[in-house]
């Protein structure tokens, strides 16, 4: 079966766009997709037909909207190779997930445990971290890259120790496209009796993931990022962890009975997922599945790494072109900077030739300060890109370098 992303891109409105006489080049996936009709389509039935409260009514209303979130809990559960649903949480998104972890597991945490991270981490799997160090006084340390942008995993096996309780690492860096050994990384923590926890923003949307497989603990991701609605993501939690684990929120859904001599927990995964969830946004999350599955996440992949290569090759050949994280098997991110020019006037003229890319630091500071630099401009890539558009990417650079020298 070939690759048609001409009928694919049918499903984008947003793709038809022009800007300032442009046509539109959406090359800032990695901060969010876009929407194909099918969600939205799921989204708009949803609250038109099945707005009722999940989990609370005996009517048939509340009854369908509960239907239709376990069978999208069932359905995540199924994509990601979980053994059970009290195993999948809806969360926000990946920030509240991993901040669901920091909280809720690092109260198990004491003085002087031990807690690495990467730093190539965005910041919402840095500062939750900080904050529990800030309460409990836990000890961080972050895993330094090679001049390719991978993990020093020399690096890493130095750092693991009795000490260490919890490893927690992207699956692919926003940044730099680095798709990091995981699964090997997770069998080390484990080995050094750590945790593990994968933040996977960018791993879900470009990767099949099976947490059995890669063997972690946690493992994060948000909808919004892989064509899904924003507001709905996912924190997966091996069951035996989460039921030693306290409450992250409390309120109405994650109580078993309330009483002001004492409150019991509901089971999981409710004991996580207080007060009244996302659940159109949940259900509709289904749709962006059936889209991935519908072309299938290898050949998506395979699509994406076309453009990459392409795209890599060509920008390559810009006189003072500079990109950051050349790792083999990285994901479809391309970050760079030409020559002295800033960033932000890079995006800025890109954007008036109508295309979209990300500037500054993407949410990872620490990174760019490893790479000894103030912020990049980011492409990212989707199942819907097109080699035309890698081309209009870097004829509009070809066009505007010499206007920023
Ligand atoms: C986007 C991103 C996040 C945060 O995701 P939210 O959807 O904003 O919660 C975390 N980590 C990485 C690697 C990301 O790319």
């Amino acid at each position: 079966m070939s690759y048609d992303v001409d009928a694919l891109r049918e499903q984008f409105p947003a793709l038809d766009r022009s800007l300032y006489g442009h046509p539109l080049v959406y090359l800032d996936n990695a901060a969010t997709s876009q929407t194909p009709l099918r969600v939205v389509d799921a989204i708009r039935d949803g609250y038109l037909h099945r707005k009722a409260n999940v989990h609370r009514g005996v009517h048939t209303l509340s009854q369908e909207a509960t239907d239709a979130m376990e069978h999208a809990r069932e359905r995540v559960r199924a994509h990601i190779g979980a053994a059970s649903t009290r195993e999948v949480i809806f969360t926000r998104g990946t920030t509240e997930a991993i901040n669901l972890v920091a909280a809720s597991y690092g109260e198990l945490l004491t003085e002087g445990d031990e807690v690495i991270l990467t730093v190539m981490e965005h910041h919402s799997n840095i500062v939750p971290w900080q904050l529990l160090a800030a309460r409990r006084g836990i000890v961080i340390k972050a895993v330094p890259i090679l001049p390719d942008g991978s993990l020093d995993m020399d690096a890493y096996r130095s750092m693991l120790s009795p000490r260490t309780r919890l490893v927690s690492v992207c699956h692919a860096s926003n940044v730099l496209g680095t798709v990091n050994p995981v699964a090997e990384m997770c069998r080390e923590a484990h080995a050094a009796g750590a945790v593990f926890c994968v933040d996977g923003a960018q791993g879900a949307p470009h990767m099949r993931i099976d947490v059995g497989a890669i063997g972690c603990d946690f493992y994060a991701f948000s909808a919004h990022k892989m064509y899904g609605p924003a507001g709905i993501g996912v924190l997966y939690g091996r069951e035996e962890l989460l039921n030693r684990m306290p409450p992250y929120q409390g309120g109405g859904e994650m109580i078993g009975r309330c009483s002001f001599s004492g409150t019991t927990w509901a089971e999981l995964p409710y004991k996580f997922e207080a007060g009244t969830p996302d659940f159109v946004d949940a259900a509709a999350f289904t749709a962006a599945l059936d889209f991935i599955d519908g072309i299938g996440i290898e050949a998506i992949a395979r699509h994406e790494h076309d453009l990459l290569t392409y795209a890599t090759s060509r920008m390559m050949e810009i006189p003072g072109m500079r990109i950051f994280g050349t790792a083999p098997g990285k994901c479809a991110v391309i970050s760079f900077l030409i020559g002295n020019a800033h960033h932000y006037d890079t995006g800025m003229l890109l954007d008036k030739l109508g295309i979209a890319v990300r500037t500054g630091h993407h949410c990872a500071q620490p990174l760019m300060e490893a790479l000894g630099v103030e912020g990049t401009v980011r492409a990212s890539f989707a199942a819907y890109n097109t080699r035309a558009e890698a081309d209009a990417l870097v004829e509009a650079l070809r066009r505007i370098a010499p206007l920023l020298s």
